[in-house]
């Protein structure tokens, strides 16, 4: 049986890495996490050996926590490494793995023991095809991708606090000139019933306006495919779904002027429906879509507007 460190920042993300602990039957599971955010109540009810209290966790920089995990994998010497797929991680996992010349995969979407060894599976080839990987050397680093999964229920317990003293940043190679608090809007995507996403085909920023009206009488989050935050900056990073992006699983994905490469769709497949709006036939996306509207989406989205506001809908 395998022993696991968790790193998670907020109490959903340690309970689907708890959730992959449970999965592949970890024996000792301990985890480091911010002080403030997480409550005892909940940590209780997770099985944790010990838990690694952080004060300042998310402010932190991946130089200032290496340390930290390095120092915690050789004390307590876990088999694995875990926590989800996110930028922080997939850095903080790298660096450590290299000082502890571990191995490192990122965006992993199951593991499993199979004869007796560790077999990770994780996109390949941009999204196109899934990798299965057998790891033989331990400590292994693993992010994980966060699609929602939920511990075995279990009484809640006793486990071990330890209060681990926060970094100097002055000691590290870097200078922190300036700390800016981002303004999140709108929920996580990840947990959002209905997700209207914006893509290449909105010839200006100011034309978005529409994709958000029409999430809102819908009762949608609004998400976008990866120029649209990174390329061309019309919406924040942390709304672009797909392989680099966040992974998403609503009830109803609606595809405005997305053409589905693969590397789009790998994060948005689990979706239960998919819409796709794209006035070209050949588009991948009408492929995967359950139902396509081939229409020019500067018509179909005034009009689909004007039935909703007619029908007084809002989705519940
Ligand atoms: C390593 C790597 C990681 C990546 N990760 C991601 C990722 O996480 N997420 C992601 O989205 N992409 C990702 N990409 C980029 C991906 O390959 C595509 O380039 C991107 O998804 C294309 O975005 P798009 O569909 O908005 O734009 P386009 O491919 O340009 O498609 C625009 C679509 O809009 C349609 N359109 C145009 N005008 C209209 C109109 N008037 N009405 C209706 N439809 C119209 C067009 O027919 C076209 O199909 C990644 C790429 C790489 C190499």
């Amino acid at each position: 049986m395998i022993s696991v460190l968790i790193l998670a920042g907020e109490l959903d993300e340690l309970l689907e890495m708890r959730a992959v602990a449970d999965q592949i039957g970890a024996s000792v599971v301990e985890a480091l996490i911010p002080e403030a955010v997480i409550d005892g109540e909940s940590l209780a009810s997770l099985g944790l050996k010990r838990a690694y209290l952080l004060e300042g966790f998310d402010e932190i920089p991946p130089e200032g926590l290496e340390k930290i995990v390095i120092d915690l994998v050789r004390n307590s010497e876990p088999g694995l490494v875990i926590g989800p797929s996110k930028k922080i991680y997939r850095e903080l996992f790298a660096r450590t793995a290299q000082n502890l010349s571990s191995p490192c995969l990122t965006d992993c979407t199951n593991l499993e023991f199979n004869d007796g060894r560790l077999v990770v599976e994780r996109p390949f080839l941009g999204g196109g095809y899934v990798e299965r990987v057998a790891i033989k050397k331990f400590p292994a680093l693993l992010t994980i991708q966060l699609t929602g999964r939920r511990p075995q229920a279990r009484e809640g317990g006793s486990f071990e606090t330890v209060r681990v003293s926060r970094p100097s940043i002055e000691n590290l190679r870097l200078r922190r000139v300036s700390v800016e608090k981002i303004e999140r809007k709108g929920a996580d995507l990840s947990k959002a019933r209905v997700v209207v996403s914006v893509g290449r085909g909105f010839k200006r920023r100011e034309d978005l306006k529409m994709a958000e009206d029409l999430a809102q009488l819908l009762g949608a989050e609004l998400a976008c495919s990866r120029p649209i935050a990174s390329d061309l900056g019309w919406m924040p990073e942390e709304k672009h779904v797909g392989l680099s992006g966040k992974w998403i699983s609503p009830q109803l994905y609606i595809a405005i002027g997305i053409s589905g490469q693969v590397q789009h769709m790998v994060g948005v497949r689990n979706s239960r429906i998919i819409v796709a709006v794209n006035n070209d036939t050949s588009a991948p996306i009408h492929r995967e879509a359950d139902y396509s509207v081939p229409i020019d989406l500067y018509q179909f989205i005034p009009a689909l507007i004007k039935v909703l506001k007619e029908k007084g809908a809002r989705a519940a």
